[in-house]
Order: structure tokens, then C-alpha cells, then sequence
């Protein structure tokens, strides 16, 4: 099996970067108190604080379905709902976790171009109802980068902070690619989460590089009040602990979180350029992060999948998400490109 052919499915098909797999092996020198205990996870959350430029509550779990879900459910009773875009992860790809989570808690689903809520369709969503008969708003839940590859700009976050202090709505925000939105916005992290209104990010180390590990970071403290106890009753409460948080702490401390980042959009953006080059390619979203989604001929694409090339066709007919992570390499992109210039 030729393992780099599957580059282009996902950001999580790729190993573990160096810089998270060498403070892997640093932590596993002797024996260390288990349950996050360890000099590590001290070492890591406080490089998160660090990080954010605030005091705030970070824990860990083993992956984004389990961080999105337990930290909604911190926000909401099981009689409220969540607003959330109709292509949110949460929405379309955590088989019902969040409702599971919160004993029930609604998902609302909001439309919207590229992938992303507006303050307009939050209002609207809010004011359609507001009976007893219906689950109140209370959450609303946005990711950044979105799940089609766009970027809330700082207005836009701010718009929607505006209209959670209104209606009382507390903001959840999918960092999966949290830091390929860094790495594209010369924002700081501080400006595109909390300063923008956001109560709890769950920041996703492994489709930056890690094996594995989630961080949840409560910038509103008072919700995160027995967290500790939720993770734990729902089994992502890991005995060794340092295994999560050392390559999180190599990741921030070496500064590889916004390399591998970086790397990852600029890969992107020279396939974009490349792809825009060939008749009959169009693109279907603005490229702004790590994520290329092309409309192509569907001969073409049978042709790409016949050669070995792995992408996601789940969004659009027609349409291929190509996806770009810290060890994509620019020769595969050729050979990626010259292929569909063929195919076509
Ligand atoms: C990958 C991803 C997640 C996390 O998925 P898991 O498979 O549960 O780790 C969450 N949100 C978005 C937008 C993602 O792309």
C-alpha cells in the first residue's frame, strides 16, 4: 500500500509531526503521577494560559467528537439547543454525541454562505420561538476554520458576539483547525476566541500533529465547574495523562503548532493556484485555510480515485475536498495536479 497517496483525505491521515513524537519519548522517562497529575499537564495548561493571554480551565480529551460534545454539554441543560451551521462537524459527524451528551439538548440548524452562521440567522433562529413548547437557545456553536474551509473574520465573530450578549447565548467554538486559522489571520489567539466572545474552544492538537488529544479551554471559568467530573464519568479521562499533554506542550513550546499550521495552508493555497489554472476546475469556496474544494469533471474524478488518490467527495456533487497537512509535500501536489490535468 502506497501510504502517501491518502495525503489529500484528511488532515488526520497524516502521522504524528516530530516535534509532538520527541516529547512523547521526553515523557516516557520513568514513572509519573497518572490522571494528570504530572509535571507535564501542569507544564502544558499553563503554556495554554500563556498562549491565550488569560487565566482560563484547560482539560484534555482523546478526541473532537468527545471535546465538542462534553463541552456543550457544560453550557446547556438538556431543555435548551445549540445553533449551529446545517454543515457543522457537530451536526453531521459525531453520530448524535452532543445530543448524548447533554441528555438531549437540540441542535438548531442555521444556513449560511461558505460554511458559516451570521448574526442575522442566529436572530432569527432565537425569535422564531419563544414558548415553552420549544427548546430555548442557548449555545452557539461555530468553527473555526469552518468545515468548508473558510475563516470567520474578526467582524464577523465580533457580529456574533454582539448577538449572544442580546439573547443571553453562550459561544462554542470547533477549533479542529484552530490553528490553521491562526496561522491565515494574523490574529492572536486571545483576539479570535475570547476577546471575541467565546466562552469554551476546543483546540484540536491532532490534525495539527499529535497522535491523538484534544485541549478544552474554559475561558469562562464558572462553566467549568466539576468538568473534571464529566470528562471522567464519560471515559475521556486519560490515567496517563502526560502521553496527551507532553506533545501538546512540544507542539506549543517549539512553536510547531503554527509551522505545521502554516505549512498546511500554504500547501492549500499553491494547489489552489495550480487548480485554478486548468480549464474546467472551479472552486466552490473560498480558500482560506488548509482546505481546497474544486468542482470537477466527474470522469475526472473516477480517474483520480482509479489512480490511488484518496479525497472526500461528500459535499456537492461534483465537488473533491483536497486537504493539506504539515507533512504534504509540494512534489505530491505536482503529481496530484498533473493527474487531474490529464484526467480532465
Ligand atoms: C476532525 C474534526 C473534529 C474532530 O473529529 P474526531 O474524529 O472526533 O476527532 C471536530 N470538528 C471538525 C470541524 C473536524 O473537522
Amino acid at each position: 500500500m502506497n501510504n502517501q497517496l491518502e495525503q489529500f483525505a484528511s488532515d488526520n491521515n497524516s502521522g504524528i509531526c516530530p516535534e509532538a513524537l520527541e516529547y512523547m519519548l521526553k515523557a516516557n522517562q520513568g514513572s509519573a503521577p497518572a490522571y494528570g497529575n504530572d509535571e507535564w499537564t501542569q507544564k502544558a495548561t499553563d503554556y495554554f494560559r500563556e498562549l491565550f493571554e488569560i487565566d482560563c480551565e484547560v482539560f484534555f480529551a482523546f478526541n473532537g467528537t468527545a471535546a465538542n460534545s462534553l463541552s456543550l454539554a457544560a453550557l446547556c441543560q438538556s431543555y435548551h439547543s445549540v445553533i449551529c451551521h446545517e454543515t457543522s462537524h457537530i451536526e453531521t459527524d459525531e453520530c448524535g454525541a452532543p445530543e448524548f451528551a447533554s441528555n438531549g439538548s437540540k441542535l438548531l440548524l442555521a444556513q449560511g454562505e461558505n460554511g458559516k452562521l451570521t448574526a442575522e440567522a442566529i436572530e432569527s433562529l432565537v425569535t422564531k420561538r419563544i414558548d415553552i413548547h420549544y427548546p430555548k437557545p442557548k449555545v452557539i456553536s461555530i468553527t473555526q476554520s469552518t468545515e468548508v474551509g473558510t475563516l470567520y473574520s474578526i467582524d464577523e465573530l465580533l457580529s456574533i458576539k454582539e448577538i449572544a450578549r442580546k439573547y443571553n447565548l453562550k459561544i462554542h467554538m470547533d477549533g479542529a483547525r484552530f490553528a490553521n486559522a491562526i496561522a491565515a489571520m494574523n490574529k492572536t489567539p486571545a483576539e479570535i476566541s475570547w476577546k471575541s466572545g467565546v466562552d469554551v474552544l476546543c483546540f484540536c492538537g491532532t490534525k495539527n500533529g499529535m497522535a491523538l488529544g484534544e485541549a478544552i479551554i474554559f475561558f469562562n471559568k464558572d462553566l467549568a465547574e466539576d468538568f473534571d467530573y464529566r470528562c471522567k464519568q464519560a471515559g475521556q479521562l486519560a490515567s496517563k495523562m502526560r502521553f496527551i499533554s507532553a506533545p501538546w506542550l512540544g507542539l506549543l513550546e517549539t512553536g510547531a503548532w503554527l509551522k505545521n499550521a502554516r505549512h498546511a495552508n500554504q500547501c492549500a493555497e499553491y494547489l489552489e493556484n495550480k487548480l485554478l489554472s486548468i480549464d474546467g476546475v472551479e472552486m466552490m469556496f473560498p480558500r482560506e485555510a488548509n482546505a481546497v474544494f474544486a468542482k470537477l469533471p466527474e470522469h475526472a474524478i473516477q480517474i483520480l480515485k482509479e489512480k490511488g488518490w484518496q479525497f472526500y467527495t461528500f459535499i456537492g456533487v461534483g465537488g473533491v475536498r483536497f486537504m493539506s497537512s504539515w507533512n504534504t509535500t509540494q512534489s505530491r501536489i505536482d503529481e496530484l495536479v498533473n493527474d487531474i490535468k490529464n484526467a480532465i
